[in-house]
Parts: structure tokens; C-alpha cells; sequence
């Protein structure tokens, strides 16, 4: 029983080998990381859409409340021309002195902004071109990538042909049982044990489990997961 299963192994590394194979290669990683910048690229956008939007808002805030402040500023001129009170006027005078402080410290405030903005422009810019780069780098490597797996297609179909036929030998739980640890890139799986502990991992197994073995049973590693048996 065990032996239909060893020999399913034994042909499945080769099959794990073309698999490690694709999965490894320069042309899948290249594209992968392509395609990972590419998605990546509209959050990026976005955060920059919301940014911009914020400091439009701001600088058009900023160059508004200037607008005032300067009106206020003439009006006070204006009036000065006419006042004899000195009081009055020295006032005034003071209040245009603030107003201009104000309207200064707000003139900075903008351009502050609009350096902002002008930054976000040029990254921007930057994305646009790194974009550029990362479809061109992705479109060649999945090209690529795609001619690496037809290049290893037929050997692959022979093997699969080749497992198929293993499969069938082998008892169907111990089968699923084997399949579901491939699945989750486990291999190889079978394992016989040495002494009383895991051939895998050295995990020492309890007493218990030692008499499932030599009664025959397949059982499970708690440690690495690998399926143990005794061998005869
Ligand atoms: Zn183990």
C-alpha cells in the first residue's frame, strides 16, 4: 500500500522541480513585481488626488482671505486721506500695519501651498514615467514567462500522465491525505519514521502513535506535518 504512494512520490518530484522551476524563475518575478508597482499605482494616485485637492482648497482659502484683507487695507488708506483727528489716525495707521503683517504672513502661506502642489505635479509626473517602465517590464516578462511554460508544457502533460496513472494504485484517502499537503507546497510528504522519531523532522512520536504505525497506519506529524509510516 505504502510502496503505490512512494512511487507516486518519487515521479511527483519531478513535477515539483518543473513547478519550482516556473515559480522561481527571473521572467515570473520580474512581472510579478511589475505588476504589483501597477496596482499599487491607483491607491498612490488617489492619495494624490485627495492631497491636491486639499491644498487647492487651502491656497484658494488663503489668496480669498488676502483679497479681503487687502480691500480693508485700501479702504483704510482711503479714509486716512480725509481724517484730521491724529488719534484717529495713528489709529488707523496701526491697523493698516497689522493688516499689511497679515496679508504678508498669508502671501507666505500660499506660497507655501502652491510649492506643495507643485511638488505633488512632479511626482506625478513621476509615476506617470515609472508606470510607463513597469507595463513595458511586465508585458515582456509575462511574454516571457508564458514561452518558459510552453517550453515545459509537454514534459509536464507526460508526467501529469504518468502521476494519473500512480494515482490510481494508491488507496483514495491516503491519496487526499497526501494531495491536500501538496497543495500547501509541502514536499516531499512521505516520510518513514527512524527509530521512534518523525524521518522529517527528528519530532520524537509519543507511544500512542508509535503502535498506529506499527499496525500499518499512515499517521500525521504534529510538528512538521509530513505523513509518517513504518517501513517493513
Ligand atoms: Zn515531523
Amino acid at each position: 500500500m505504502i510502496q503505490a504512494l512512494l512511487d507516486y512520490q518519487t515521479v511527483d518530484a519531478k513535477l515539483r522541480e518543473i513547478e519550482k522551476k516556473l515559480s522561481g524563475s527571473e521572467e515570473r518575478k520580474k512581472a510579478m513585481s511589475a505588476k504589483k508597482y501597477l496596482e499599487g499605482v491607483e491607491e498612490n494616485v488617489n492619495k494624490l488626488d485627495a492631497r491636491a485637492a486639499e491644498l487647492t482648497a487651502a491656497y484658494e482659502q488663503a489668496t480669498a482671505a488676502q483679497l479681503k484683507l487687502k480691500e480693508q487695507e485700501a479702504a483704510i488708506t482711503d479714509a486716512l486721506d480725509t481724517l484730521e483727528d491724529e488719534k484717529e489716525v495713528s489709529y488707523l495707521l496701526k491697523k493698516v500695519e497689522e493688516l499689511i503683517s497679515k496679508i504678508k504672513t498669508l502671501g507666505a502661506k500660499a506660497a507655501k501651498i502652491d510649492e506643495e502642489i507643485q511638488a505633488i505635479m512632479k511626482e506625478y509626473a513621476t509615476i506617470k514615467a515609472k508606470s510607463k517602465v513597469a507595463q513595458a517590464q511586465y508585458n515582456e516578462n509575462a511574454k516571457k514567462y508564458n514561452e518558459l511554460k510552453d517550453s515545459v508544457k509537454g514534459e509536464k502533460e507526460a508526467i501529469e500522465k504518468e502521476l494519473a496513472t500512480l494515482k490510481g494504485k494508491v488507496e483514495p484517502t491516503l491519496m487526499d491525505r497526501y494531495l491536500k499537503k501538496r497543495a500547501n507546497k509541502i514536499y516531499p510528504i512521505l516520510y518513514a519514521v527512524r527509530g521512534n522519531v518523525c524521518g522529517a523532522c527528528n519530532m520524537e512520536l509519543p507511544m500512542s502513535e508509535m503502535n498506529k504505525l506499527k499496525n500499518g497506519e499512515v499517521i500525521d506529524c504534529d510538528q512538521c506535518g509530513r505523513l509518517i509510516y513504518l517501513s517493513k
